[in-house]
């Protein structure tokens, strides 16, 4: 074996973190076996993102035991071109793995990925380990993290994701680069007509907010919140703690906000240090994508709603009430 490959998402500070885990995750692949390096692939602007965030970038993949830094110059979110060219990237390294987050784009790049190659992805792996040259020994996540499937995979090169809450993330002691020595390649992929089609021009982090996926705080709402305006003030705690706003799928489906804004199984899975459940039940779905948070609040006026047991902290009331009250107090304490 030879290279593990990861697809690495950034925002405005550098790696997020759900890359920082696929690239913690990729280390113990290629530790267990032996002379293996891991090399990372970030698509995008870094290279006009400012010489900052490319050594932000550098210096954390270098803490992370990345070996080389390989830069895809692209404009936007094009999923079929980005997996093009990180199967051409994988190809010249003759990396035996290609590993990315399990977040929404690692996700969706790695399926087309799959989908161009023909070989088979397996997704939300938290434990991999290698014998022999095509035999692949996987432990991953189903049903939102509530089932670990135990998976075999016969592939000469594995394309997996990582479950973005199951593994923490693990700098290493001593980095195997210093960052200004870190092998940074630009690569420039031959793309084919009709792959380029841009379907983001920015993520939501780039775009000067914090990624949810990410967030050390998140304050989520639910259908409890009421409509579209009942999100200002879920806006405005999320701001003042530096996080990011989460909805419920009920939300989504009315079309109150963003689909990229979703929290649990067919969302964005968090692992913040405190989430906030405004106005949500609390269904199973729900939780799978912030059962890992360290600390939960809910406010339901239903006592007996499931969020309510799941939570840390529970406050029966009315969010319309609470939460005004609750920005009143937080800002005056400045
Ligand atoms: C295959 C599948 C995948 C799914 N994936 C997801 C997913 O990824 N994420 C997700 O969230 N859901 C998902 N769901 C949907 C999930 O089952 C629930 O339907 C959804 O989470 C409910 O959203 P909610 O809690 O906002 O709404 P509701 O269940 O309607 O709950 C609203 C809550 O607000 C409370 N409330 C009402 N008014 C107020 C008020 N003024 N103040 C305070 N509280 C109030 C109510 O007491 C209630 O508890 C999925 C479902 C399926 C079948």
């Amino acid at each position: 074996m030879t290279q593990v490959l990861v697809l690495v998402e950034h925002d405005a500070d550098g790696l997020i973190d759900s890359s920082r885990r696929a690239v913690t995750f990729a280390r113990g692949l290629a530790v267990a076996n032996a002379n293996s390096k891991v090399a990372v692939c970030v698509i995008g602007e870094v290279p006009t993102g400012g010489a900052e965030l490319a050594s932000a970038i550098g210096r954390q993949a270098a803490e992370y035991g990345v070996a080389s830094l390989h830069v895809v110059p692209f404009t936007g979110y094009a999923p079929l071109a980005w997996a093009r060219a990180l199967g051409q990237l994988a190809d010249s390294l003759s990396a035996d793995a290609v590993v990315a987050a399990g977040t929404d784009r690692g996700s969706e790049v790695m399926a087309h990925l799959g989908a161009i190659t023909g070989e088979e992805m397996v997704a939300n792996c938290f434990a991999v380990s290698r014998s022999g040259t095509h035999e692949w020994h996987l432990t991953r996540q189903r049903w939102g993290g509530s089932l670990i499937e135990e998976a075999w995979l016969e592939a000469g090169r594995a394309l997996l994701t990582v479950a973005t809450d199951a593994i923490p993330p693990a700098s290493v002691v001593e980095p195997v680069a210093a960052p200004l020595e870190l092998e940074l390649e630009a690569y420039e992929p031959q793309l084919a007509d009709g792959d380029t089609s841009v379907v983001a021009t920015e993520s939501p982090e780039q775009a000067g907010g914090v990624s949810l996926a990410s967030a050390r705080v998140v304050v989520s709402g639910g259908r409890g919140v009421g409509g579209v305006e009942g999100f200002s003030v879920i806006e405005q705690l999320a701001a003042y703690f530096g996080g990011a706003v989460g909805v419920s799928r009920a939300v989504t489906s009315l079309g109150w906000r963003p689909h990229s804004e979703q929290v649990g199984q067919t969302g964005t899975r968090v692992t913040p240090d405190l989430y906030m459940a405004c106005g949500i039940s609390g269904a199973i779905q729900h939780l799978a994508g912030c059962q890992s948070a360290k600390t939960m609040i809910a406010i339901n006026t239903d006592g007996d709603a499931p969020i309510m047991a799941r939570a840390d902290y529970a406050v029966i009331g009315d969010v319309n009430e609470v939460l005004p009250a609750l920005l009143e107090v937080l800002r005056a304490r400045g």
